[in-house]
């Protein structure tokens, strides 16, 4: 059996080996570092790929996030609202712009931000909410929204983990996860769904005044070259990042498929065990894409469980293990750990297994056994 990674990039590489090396190698030839035409056509790609009408490729998916609230003119003061149980870029950078992170719980079931935790959160000075799509499935999107116009909110999407995962409408209709907000982050750090070979990201919005204002912003505030209209910040997503981009975007569909196909074979070994709670996909296969396969583990010794594991060779991580109300950076007297029961929960009974593109029966077959043996 070959060696069980956490996550495979030399394994997804070699498959694409010759592409991925010409397409970095013109822009070598080139010498177009910065804002060649492959980080344009990478753009307009992406613009297709998702149906919305711009995409702003910029240096990562922090960045992302932070030029998303700056276009949006939100101000020291102004209440945000996300989610306790995400990964700490989305918190840090609503305190860094002085704004005032509201964290809420989440659901059980999907692990993505509560409705009704966001409803008791809203205040007059709320002025925006981030939802998370953790683990590659959007939040209710549907009802975000609709709570969002209702008390004209605007609604950032944090996509770093669940590009192009579809969302299902109560209707019946979809669209892509990121598009649906005011405005949507996502990040290409090597191990996400849509990764490059070093730091990358981009914000997407489909309103056109604020794409203009957004790529002001990456580019030190400048509308014309050398005039500053607007503080900004030097954000780009680097040629060689954009050439990587391109020759993996034609393949993200079968790679999030991948992803799907492993889930459902360690969801089919594991579901039926009393301590075993397998991912809960809301809407059809195609909403989770699944950037972490995601198991709780209920009255059992989950701790000792990932020692079992990490001793056989089996590589597995908890994502997340303290809640974000309860870090030394976002600690606000005005929470109660009665806010967040579910996360606190959570952050105990978590465990992410291995999830790539490259993942096969044999190795699947050994992970899933080895959890079984442990619980027996
Ligand atoms: C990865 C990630 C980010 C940050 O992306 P970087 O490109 O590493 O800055 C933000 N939010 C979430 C939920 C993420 O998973």
């Amino acid at each position: 059996m070959n060696k069980i990674q956490m996550v495979d990039l030399k394994g997804q590489y070699e498959s694409i080996k010759e592409t991925v090396n010409n397409s970095i190698q013109e822009v070598l030839d080139t010498t177009t570092y910065i804002n060649g035409p492959q980080v344009h056509s990478f753009q307009k790609n992406l613009e297709d790929y998702l149906d919305c009408k711009h995409v702003i490729p910029c240096a990562n998916g922090t960045d992302a996030l932070q030029i998303a609230m700056m276009g949006l003119g939100l101000q020291p003061g102004d209440e945000v609202i996300t989610a306790d149980f995400t990964f700490a870029a989305t918190v840090e950078v609503i305190a860094l712009l002085q704004l005032t992170p509201v964290l809420v719980d989440v659901e059980p079931d999907t692990f993505n931000i509560s409705i009704e935790a966001i409803k008791k959160a809203i205040t007059p000075k709320t002025k925006a909410i981030v939802p998370v799509h953790l683990f590659g499935q959007a939040a209710d999107m549907e009802e975000i929204m609709a709570l969002a116009k209702e008390h004209n909110l605007y609604v950032i999407e944090d996509n770093a983990q669940a590009i192009g995962a579809n969302y299902k409408y109560a209707d019946g209709s979809k669209k892509k996860a990121g598009v649906i907000g005011h405005v949507a982050s996502t990040s290409f750090f090597p191990s996400k769904n849509l990764g490059c070979y070093g730091d990358g990201g981009a914000i997407f919005t489909n309103d056109d005044a604020l794409a203009h204002t957004l790529r002001g912003i990456v580019n030190h505030g400048m509308y014309v070259r050398y005039h500053h209209d607007v503080v900004g910040v030097n954000s780009r997503l680097d040629s060689i990042q954009a050439a990587v981009l391109n020759a993996k975007l034609p393949h993200l569909d079968n790679y999030n498929k991948a992803r799907q196909e492993a889930a459902a074979k360690y969801t089919n070994a594991l579901s039926n065990h009393p301590n075993i709670v397998t991912p809960f996909v809301k809407g059809d296969t195609d909403s989770h894409v699944f950037h972490q396969y995601t198991l709780r583990i209920v009255n059992a010794n989950r701790d000792g469980l990932m020692q079992h594991l990490l001793e056989k060779g089996i590589p597995c991580a908890i994502y997340y293990p303290i809640p974000l109300h309860s870090q030394k950076a976002y600690a606000d007297s005005r929470y109660n750990e009665s806010d967040f029961p579910v996360t606190n929960q959570l952050v105990k009974e978590v465990i992410s297994l291995p999830m790539h593109t490259e993942l096969d029966d044999e190795q699947i077959a050994f992970i899933t056994g080895s959890i079984l043996e442990f619980l027996k």
